[in-house]
């Protein structure tokens, strides 16, 4: 029962709680080295090119 959740991006077992992958996967958790490798830069990325969508509603 203690099966550890597996990173969504690398798919390497995650330690602790995870991180959210969105908005590069929008199920499951990430690692804390996708978590900054992968999801911070593209959120960043998306927060740039975001601005003239927002009606949009995420989470
Ligand atoms: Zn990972």
């Amino acid at each position: 029962m203690d099966e550890k959740e597996k990173c969504c991006i690398c798919g390497k077992e995650i330690e602790g709680m995870g991180n959210n992958p969105y908005p590069v996967r929008t199920e499951g958790r990430c690692c804390r080295y996708c978590n900054y490798t992968v999801v911070l830069p593209e959120r960043i990325r998306l927060s740039k090119q975001d601005r003239y969508e927002q009606g949009k509603t995420d989470d």
